[in-house]
């Protein structure tokens, strides 16, 4: 028996999951029929709250009635993750913007389980800061320029861009950009690549 007559029209029968509620053998064979109850009309209070409730529903303000401020986070918290990601999306010539457009990612946990030392090869990697190509600030130098096609020593040219390395490259993954190497390229290939160039010890 059901008191909701649109639940009956609409979902056909399925075999409940909990075994407890499944038919007897006995039963099996049995022919079940549904049958609608009028359950909570003509009571006078449940028609009450009926009205109230379906009123609310078209409210567009509280009506100044007071609720707890933790109902309000949830919409805060959206609202200031919109505007934070407004802001990040004008910020394209940001370099960490490619490895990273959609805010609150969680990409660090992708690198997990590579070990202690991969795991900061890879964080370095992806914010762009290594010894290798930012120690010159620390030295108060020069930047310094790829050996083998004089652009700028940068991680993105590195893993991504330089024409003499492709070879390298090309063994251990052959994407073109930051975004899906961090995401489909094992943190492993990553590791040998660098480790086969004989900088992965200055990452
Ligand atoms: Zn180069």
């Amino acid at each position: 028996m059901c008191n909701s007559c649109s639940l009956l029209d609409q979902n056909p029968w399925q075999a409940p999951a909990d075994p407890r509620c499944a038919p007897q053998p006995d039963l099996e064979e049995s022919m079940i029929s549904f049958v609608w109850i009028p359950a909570h009309v003509g009571i006078q209070g449940n028609e009450n709250v009926d009205k109230l409730a379906k009123a609310a529903l078209k409210r567009t303000s509280t009506s100044g009635k007071l609720i707890c401020y933790s109902d309000l986070k949830p919409k805060i918290n959206t609202y200031i993750k919109s505007v934070w990601q407004r802001d990040w999306d004008a910020e394209g010539a940001n370099k960490l913007h490619e490895v990273l457009p959609n805010l609150g990612e969680d990409l660090h946990r992708r690198g997990e389980g590579a070990g202690r030392k991969r795991e900061t090869a890879m964080c370095r990697l992806r914010v762009g800061h290594t010894w290798l190509t930012q120690s010159y600030l620390l030295k108060n130098e020069q930047q310094p320029f790829c050996y083998a096609c004089d652009s700028l020593y940068i991680v993105r040219h590195i893993l991504i861009e330089c024409p003499d390395f492709q070879d390298t490259r090309r063994k251990y993954f052959s994407v073109t950009d930051l975004y899906r190497l961090f995401r489909e390229v094992n943190p492993f290939r990553i590791v040998g690549y660098l480790k086969d160039l004989g900088v992965y010890g200055k990452i």
